[in-house]
């Protein structure tokens, strides 16, 4: 008679990430967002974004100020005036702008280049204040597609820095908020609506229409900064311009221009703007590994600017590069006495000093980059200084919150947790359970939910009673060598069941486990 294995009873394979879910790729269920959660929401995420879309443009704060004022005097005359709204400058030559819930509103220097007239930049502002104030980042929450894409979004998120795949926990979805893309209808409410916001505030709207001219215009240029910026999550298009032009037709042309005030106000950004054009391509340089023309570009863009600390951060990151630590860190405390606050030269100093092995003071620099901008590297260091002094439970944590992000860095966090984790608690990362084969006779079997080989595990059978469901019998301690990364293995246990039914009276413990060496 042919002979087949009947594998019976499995356990069930669940599948379990070593180390807890990614909070971000998790998808949130429908649940309605309240005003107070909005504003959290917005209140919580908006330094973690702008940390990792560039940082705040601090050089010039008379031009932050005037982009606030701009952007108060619409928001005044807004459906939701009362929203803690906030507007900041950031230092990227990508040109764009965002609005976070509860009125977080972003405009980037790059942005800020290509406007001509103020009327334009309340155009720009109306449309992200209407985003805010109609909430539609809240409602797309709400219907949980911002949870989805993550990790593509924060991939788009960092222009500016390496850090793109790095950013760890809560601030992840800082980075998503700011480049979330919203529907055709909400495009359409926001050009709408900021409209109306532009002619009360004493704006003339004719200046949204001659805006979106322009935009279709260098769209058909396929002008690359703005297709990965402004343009992704606000596609231009001849609609969008008649639209805007039936809006016109029934609010009236008329109002402040403002186009003497705008160039007056942003004569100083649009003078530095080829120290940027320098800089933007000395990382295209440095990305490629022509350290050399990234030096002489750098150098260059230092004496058009003198005062700009992400120049001084790139001489840095050059130097790390060429093994040069002790000067990468002299250029790194250049930008952070220049900008305190912005977390890149931070993590670099604390990379710099860990290489050289002085880990109590990387970890000052790890801390506080963390603290600005929680990062893979910050959190990855941080567990292997705690590992080295003992501190083992602080190192898991560190290396749990490193494992969230999608990188080398985030692999490799994942598997010193599992070595830390795996023999304190095995079965959280192998799953057990009894099978017979066609003959009836009765194996421990585990099944590897790591990524890692598992060197031992120690399993125990235990039976249990039919009526009572108690515990009534146990094997000794047995030894099952070598479980590949999700493979199965087994022992077989020495006994024999006859029934499916007899072969659910048994469970398997997992006592103990090691990872290969
Ligand atoms: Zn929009």
């Amino acid at each position: 008679m042919k002979r087949h294995l009947k594998w019976l009873a499995l356990f069930a394979l669940v599948a379990v990430t070593a180390c807890g879910t990614n909070p971000v790729t998790k998808k949130t269920e429908f649940q309605f967002v309240s005003q107070a959660q909005e504003i959290s929401i917005g209140t919580q995420n908006y330094s973690p974004a702008r940390q990792s879309q560039g940082g705040d443009y601090v050089i010039d704060p008379e031009l932050t100020a005037y982009v606030q004022a701009v952007g108060k005097r619409l928001a005044a005359v807004s459906d939701r005036p009362d929203l803690p709204y906030e507007f900041v400058v950031l230092n990227d030559s990508v040109p764009n702008a965002w609005a976070m819930p509860g009125g977080k509103i972003a405009f980037n220097r790059g942005l800020l280049y290509e406007l001509n007239s103020e009327a334009e930049l309340a155009a720009v502002m109306g449309h992200e204040i209407v985003h805010a104030a109609a909430r539609h980042g809240a409602k797309s929450m709400e219907r949980g597609i911002l949870l989805q894409g993550a990790m593509i979004a924060v991939g788009i998120g960092a222009q500016n820095t390496d850090y793109a795949n790095l950013i760890v926990g809560g601030a992840q979805l800082g980075a998503q908020l700011a480049t979330s893309k919203y529907g055709r209808d909400a495009e359409s409410e926001s050009d709408y609506y900021g409209m109306q916001y532009m002619k009360k505030a004493g704006y003339d709207p004719s200046a949204a229409v001659t805006l979106q001219e322009t935009f279709v215009r260098l769209s058909e240029g396929k002008k690359s900064d703005f297709i990965t910026g402004l343009f992704a999550s606000h596609p231009p298009s001849q609609e969008r311009v008649d639209a805007n032009k039936e809006t016109l037709k029934k609010l009236g042309a008329g109002g402040e221009m403002g186009k003497d005030t705008y160039a007056e106000k942003v004569a100083k950004v649009k003078a530095t703007r080829p120290a940027y054009k320098a800089y933007d391509e000395a990382l295209i340089a440095f990305k490629k590994g022509d350290t050399a023309t990234a030096t002489k570009l750098a150098n260059q863009a230092i004496a058009g600017e003198p005062r700009e600390a992400r120049f001084q951060e790139l001489l840095g990151d050059i130097a790390l590069t060429q093994k040069k630590p002790t000067e990468a860190l002299s250029f790194y405390e250049k930008a952070i006495k220049m900008q305190p606050d912005y977390f890149k030269p931070h993590i670099q100093s604390g990379i710099a000093l860990f290489n050289m092995g002085k880990k109590a003071e990387a970890e000052v620099f790890l801390n506080r980059a963390n603290a600005l901008l929680p990062t893979a590297p910050g959190h990855a260091l941080l567990g292997q200084i705690a590992e080295g002094r003992g501190q083992t439970d602080v190192a898991l944590k560190h290396y749990q919150v490193a494992a969230s992000s999608n990188s080398e860095i985030g692999k490799e966090s994942l598997t010193r947790a599992v070595k830390i984790d795996l023999p304190r608690n095995p079965s959280k990362y192998i799953q057990s359970g009894p099978v017979a084969d066609g003959s009836g006779a009765l194996y421990a079997a585990v099944q590897n939910a790591t990524s890692l080989p598992i060197g031992r595990v120690q399993v125990r059978m235990i039976k249990y009673d039919a009526k009572s469901g108690r515990p009534v019998a146990q094997s000794r301690p047995m030894i099952i060598n070598g479980v590949a990364p999700g493979k199965r293995n087994q022992v077989a246990v020495g006994e024999s069941v006859r029934t499916q039914q007899e072969l659910q009276l048994y469970k398997v413990v997992v006592d103990a486990a090691e990872l290969a060496q």
